[in-house]
C-alpha cells in the first residue's frame, strides 16, 4: 500500500490526473513512472485521465477523499454523464488545452478543458491555447504540469492570450459550460429545452450549411467541418462553430436566411447530400423539430432554382411557344357577360398557383382542371373564385412533413419518364396520389407528395405505358421461359418481329416484341407438355410420333426442347 506524507487540497475544477501530479511531486517522487508503476497504470492512461476502478480505490485509500468525488474528476465521469457518445466525440484524449492566464495563476490542470465544446475560460474571457506557441505542438499534460513545452521548453504562461469579447462567442460558451454541461437544459430562445447531447447534435447538423461560409460572429475566418476523425483539435474553430449555431438561433428564422443566400449558391448534388447528412444525425433527436424548419428553410425553392425547374418541365422544352393569343383549345367558353373583380388573367392565375409559364397554364386548362372563357373584345379569363378552388383541392391540407418529394421535386425526378404536370395533376384527381401542403396558405411550390405513393402511381403509368406497346426482351424470356439466343434465332427467322423504342429515359433505344406477334406465336407453337394436355395424349406418345417423323419439329435448330405446330397436331392426331 502506497503511503504519503503529503495530501494536497484537491483544487476547484481540477481533473485527477492533475492532481495525482501534484501527489507525487508534494510526495518527492522522482517520477510519475515511479508512483504509476505501484498502481500497475501506464503514463499514457494518466495523460488521458483514465482511471481503472482499482487505482481509484488506492487513491481514495491514500487521499481519505470519497471514491465518487474522485471518479468525476475523471474522464470517466463524462461518459457515466452524459453517454457513450459524448465521451467517443466530445472528450479530448489524444492532446491537451489550456487558459495561459489559470495556468500562470494556479499551476493545475481543469476537467472541463478535456472538452471540445469548451473552448474560452470564462473566467478570463481567454480562448483556450491547444498548442505550444514555442513549436505549434500538441501539449501534454505532463507539459502542462511541470509548466513548460516538453518539446521544446516554452513557458506556457507565457504564451500571447486570445481575449474573446464577441457576445456571440462568449454567450454559446455560458450556455454549453454554465447550463448544458451542468446537466441543465437550455431555459429560454429558440433553443430552449435542449439538452447538452441535443445541442451538439444540432451544432453537427448545422455544420453542414455553416462549413465554407465566412464566420458569421467574431473574426472572418473560414468555418471548417465540425467534426472529423482523427484530426488535430482546433479549439478556436470548435468556438467560432458553437458560437455561429448559437447565432442561427438567437434570431430565427432571420439569421438562417443569411446562410441561406449562401447555401442556395451551391450545386443541387452538393445541397441535397448536406441536407440528407443533416438530417442523418439529428434523426430521433430533441433537436429533430429545429433542424426540419432549417431543413424547410433551405430546401425552399429560390427564385433561381423556381427558373431551373422552368427549364426542366418537358412540355415546356418540346413545345413552341405560340403567338396567338390563346393557345389552350379545349374546356374554352365563349361569354357575353362583363369583365367583372372575380376575372383573372392566366399570368394572375399562375402566380396563384405558383406555376410558371403560359403554355403550362393551356395544358391545365385543355385538361380540363380550369375553363378559360372568352369575354367580348378577345379578352381572356379565368375565375380567380374557381382557381382558388382548383389550388385548395389540388394541394391538399397543410401537413408538417419531414421526409418526402415536392411537386416540382417530382417532375424533376421523372419528367424524363415522361411525368409531366397534367399527369401529375391527373394522379390526384384520380386520388392515386395524395397532396399535402408543408406551409399553410402556399401554392403548389409547398405541395409535398409521399414518396412511395408517387412511385406507386410512376409504376403504374410504366405498365400502362407499356402495355399498348409490348414486351422487352427480360419480359418476353420470361413469357416464353426461353433463352437469349433462342429468341435471337426466332427473330432472324422471322417467326417473332421486334421494333425499336425509346426507353423509359428516352435516352437510349430499347427493343419492344410487338404483343399481338407474340400471342400469335404462342398460340401456335407450343411444347410436348401443353401439346399433350391440349389433346389429351401422353408426352411420349407426342416424342414418338415426331421420332417416327409423322409429327415434324416446329422450330428445328432454334429450340432445345420440342415445340410442334398446334395445327398440324390438330390434324395429324383428330385425323387419326
Ligand atoms: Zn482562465
Ligand atoms: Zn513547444
Amino acid at each position: 500500500m502506497t503511503k504519503m506524507n503529503v495530501i494536497p487540497e484537491v483544487k476547484s475544477g481540477e481533473s485527477l490526473a492533475s492532481y495525482i501530479y501534484r501527489l507525487a511531486e508534494a510526495n518527492f517522487y522522482v517520477s510519475m513512472e515511479s508512483l504509476l508503476s505501484e498502481w500497475k497504470m501506464r503514463v499514457r492512461q494518466l495523460e488521458k485521465n483514465v482511471f481503472t476502478d482499482s487505482v481509484l480505490e488506492i487513491i481514495m485509500g491514500i487521499t481519505g477523499v470519497e471514491k465518487n468525488s474522485i471518479r468525476q474528476m475523471s474522464s470517466q465521469y463524462f461518459r457515466c454523464q452524459f453517454g457513450d457518445g459524448f465521451y467517443k466525440k466530445y472528450v479530448i484524449r489524444n492532446q491537451h488545452k489550456y487558459c495561459p492566464e489559470c495556468l500562470s495563476q494556479h499551476a493545475y490542470h481543469k476537467h472541463d478543458w478535456m472538452l471540445e465544446p469548451v473552448t474560452i475560460c470564462l473566467d478570463h474571457e481567454l480562448l483556450l491555447l491547444d498548442a505550444c506557441q514555442g513549436c505549434q505542438s500538441k501539449i501534454t499534460l505532463r507539459g502542462l504540469m511541470t509548466g513548460a513545452c516538453e518539446g521544446c521548453g516554452f513557458y506556457f504562461s507565457a504564451a500571447n492570450k486570445e481575449k474573446i469579447s464577441d457576445p456571440f462567442l462568449v454567450e454559446s460558451q455560458k450556455i454549453l459550460q454554465n447550463q448544458l454541461l451542468n446537466n441543465e437544459i437550455i431555459k429560454k430562445g429558440a433553443l430552449k429545452g435542449l439538452d447538452i447531447v441535443g445541442f451538439l447534435k444540432l451544432a453537427r447538423s448545422c455544420s453542414y450549411f455553416l462549413q465554407g461560409n465566412l464566420s458569421f460572429v467574431g473574426k472572418p475566418i473560414v468555418i471548417e467541418p465540425f467534426y472529423k476523425k482523427n484530426v488535430t483539435l482546433n479549439n478556436e474553430m470548435s468556438c467560432y462553430k458553437y458560437g455561429n449555431v448559437y447565432w442561427i438561433f438567437i434570431d430565427f428564422p432571420i439569421n438562417i436566411k443569411k446562410v441561406k443566400k449562401n447555401f442556395d449558391q451551391l450545386p443541387n448534388r452538393y445541397k441535397h447530400a448536406k441536407l440528407q447528412m443533416a438530417k442523418k444525425i439529428s434523426s430521433n433527436s430533441d433537436c429533430s423539430v429545429l433542424l426540419g424548419k432549417i431543413y424547410e428553410l433551405l430546401d425552399k425553392p429560390t427564385k433561381a432554382r423556381v427558373k431551373q425547374t422552368k427549364k426542366i418541365i418537358p412540355v415546356l422544352k418540346k413545345q413552341r411557344k405560340q403567338k396567338q393569343a390563346c393557345a389552350a383549345k379545349d374546356n374554352v367558353v365563349i361569354t357575353n357577360d362583363l369583365v367583372d373583380q372575380d376575372c383573372i388573367t392566366r399570368e394572375e392565375a399562375c402566380s396563384i398557383l405558383g406555376i410558371i409559364g403560359k403554355e403550362q397554364m393551356n395544358r391545365i386548362i385543355d385538361s380540363g382542371f380550369l375553363i378559360l372563357r372568352k369575354y367580348p373584345k378577345g379578352r381572356w379569363f379565368l375565375s380567380k373564385n374557381e382557381v382558388v378552388n382548383f389550388l385548395e383541392k389540388y394541394t391538399g391540407e397543410y401537413k408538417s412533413f419531414d421526409n418526402g418529394i415536392t411537386f416540382y421535386g417530382a417532375l424533376k425526378k421523372y419528367s424524363q419518364s415522361g411525368l409531366s404536370m397534367v399527369r401529375l395533376l391527373s394522379f390526384i384527381r384520380e386520388s392515386k396520389l395524395e397532396p399535402f401542403r408543408i406551409k399553410k396558405g402556399g401554392n403548389f411550390t409547398d405541395v409535398i407528395f409521399q414518396s412511395c405513393e408517387l412511385k406507386r402511381c410512376m409504376n403504374d403509368f410504366y405498365k400502362i405505358k407499356y402495355e399498348r406497346k409490348g414486351y422487352t426482351k427480360s419480359e418476353l424470356l420470361k413469357l416464353l421461359r426461353m433463352d437469349f439466343f433462342t429468341i435471337d434465332a426466332l427473330e432472324k427467322r422471322g417467326v417473332i418481329k421486334a421494333s425499336f423504342e425509346k426507353s423509359k429515359l428516352g435516352n437510349r433505344k430499347i427493343k419492344m416484341y410487338d404483343k399481338k406477334t407474340i400471342e400469335d406465336f404462342q398460340k401456335r407453337y407450343i411444347d410436348l407438355k401443353q401439346a399433350a394436355a391440349l389433346f389429351n395424349v401422353t408426352i411420349l406418345h407426342l416424342r414418338k410420333l415426331i421420332w417416327s417423323g409423322v409429327l415434324h419439329e416446329a422450330l428445328p435448330g432454334i429450340t432445345k426442347k420440342y415445340i410442334v405446330d398446334v395445327n398440324e397436331t390438330r390434324a395429324l392426331l383428330v385425323s387419326s
